[in-house]
C-alpha cells in the first residue's frame, strides 16, 4: 500500500512525473556504492525537493518485528537492505515496495540531499546542487548502537566504515580502525562483491 500524493504538488520537481519513479530528476541505475542506485538525470539545483519517500504506515511494534525478521534474512541469504524510516515517536514508514524509487538512494556519510519530514510526509531534498550523472545520498541516522550491523562503502574521505548518524560518527571514530575492519569483513563474507572499507 503506497501513500501517494492526493495531488500534484507546485514544485517544478513534480510537475511532470513520471510513472517509474514520480521524479523528471531521477533515474535508478547500478550504484557504485551498493546495489542499485538513484542518479541525477541532469542538474539538481539546491533545495529541490527530489522525490517522495512512500511506503506503509506502520506502529513501532510492527517495525520491532519487520526488523527481527530482515535480520534473519540477512542471517540466511544476505537481503541486508533498510527499507524502514523513522517518522514519528508512534509511527514508521515501511518503504519496501517496488513504487518506492526512493528506496534505492544510498546512504552517504557526505550526502548531498537530506530527509525533510512535511505534515507527515517524507520528502529527499538536495543540500547542494547535484551535478548530472551523481549518484543521489542522504544520511541514514542509524543510531550508535547499530553500527555493527551496517557496514557502510560510501567512499567519503571521512567515512569510519559503518553507518552511524552524523552526531554520533565521532564514537564510532574512536573505535579502533581495525576492529572496525574486522567487524565490516566478518558481516560482509558472502554477501558483498566489494571488501569493506574500500
Ligand atoms: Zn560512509
Amino acid at each position: 500500500m503506497c501513500a501517494q500524493p492526493p495531488r500534484l504538488k507546485k514544485s517544478p520537481g513534480l510537475a511532470r512525473p513520471r510513472p517509474k519513479s514520480d521524479s523528471r530528476w531521477i533515474t535508478a541505475g547500478q550504484s557504485a556504492i551498493h546495489g542499485r542506485g538513484v542518479y541525477a538525470r541532469e542538474l539538481i539545483p539546491d533545495g529541490t525537493r527530489v522525490i517522495e519517500y512512500t511506503g506503509e504506515r506502520i506502529t513501532k511494534a510492527e517495525a520491532a518485528r519487520r526488523e527481527t525478521q530482515r535480520l534473519a534474512r540477512q542471517r540466511n541469504d544476505g537481503d541486508d537492505s533498510v527499507y524502514i524510516f523513522n517518522l514519528t515517536r508512534r509511527h514508521d514508514l515501511d518503504g519496501r515496495t517496488r513504487r518506492n524509487v526512493a528506496r534505492l538512494i544510498n546512504h552517504s556519510c557526505a550526502p548531498n540531499c537530506r530527509i525533510e519530514v512535511i505534515r507527515g510526509r517524507v520528502w529527499i531534498t538536495a543540500r547542494r546542487d547535484i551535478p548530472a550523472g551523481a549518484e543521489l545520498t542522504f544520511d541514514y541516522g542509524f543510531a550508535f548502537a547499530e553500527w555493527p550491523l551496517h557496514p557502510c562503502r560510501c567512499g567519503a574521505p571521512r567515512c569510519p566504515g559503518f553507518i552511524v548518524n552524523s552526531a554520533q560518527r565521532w564514537r564510532l571514530r574512536q573505535i579502533p580502525k581495525a576492529a572496525r575492519i574486522q567487524r565490516a569483513a566478518a558481516i560482509s563474507v558472502g554477501r558483498h562483491p566489494r571488501g569493506a572499507l574500500g
